[in-house]
């Protein structure tokens, strides 16, 4: 099924791109819950973390070295937060996997 983000991947759609390579796309949340919020994603349509498999295990890899770089890029490689929403209980809205990277101010406690 397309997502809004499935969408933007294709250029079907605008997003404000900070980061990408042939598996992966980063870009700036629509409505950012902190000064830097990134949103961190792989090109293949996978629905949640959840849904990741053995074979997706270098791309797992590859999402957190984007993450470490877009946190350098964005000057809170010592203040970031990185987090995934599996589900819509846990808040999950667009059902292709992504990560948050929140940043650039005091965090507070999860849920
Ligand atoms: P989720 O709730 O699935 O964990 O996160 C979805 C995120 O996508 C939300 O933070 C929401 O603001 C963001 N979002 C939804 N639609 C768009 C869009 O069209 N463009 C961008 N850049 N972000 C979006």
């Amino acid at each position: 099924m397309d997502t809004v983000f499935g969408r933007i991947i294709k250029g079907e759609l605008p997003c404000d791109k900070v980061y990408e390579t042939d598996e992966i796309i980063a870009f700036k949340d629509i409505n950012p819950k902190a000064p830097v919020h990134i949103l961190i994603m792989p090109k293949k349509a996978i629905p949640n973390l959840q849904s990741m498999g053995e074979q997706d295990l270098g791309l797992m890899g590859k999402l957190v070295v984007a993450a470490q770089e877009i946190a350098l890029d964005m000057g809170v490689a010592d203040n970031y937060r990185l987090l995934t929403n599996n589900g819509p209980k846990a808040g999950q809205s667009v059902f292709h996997l992504h990560f948050h990277l929140l940043g650039g101010k005091i965090l507070g406690d999860l849920d």
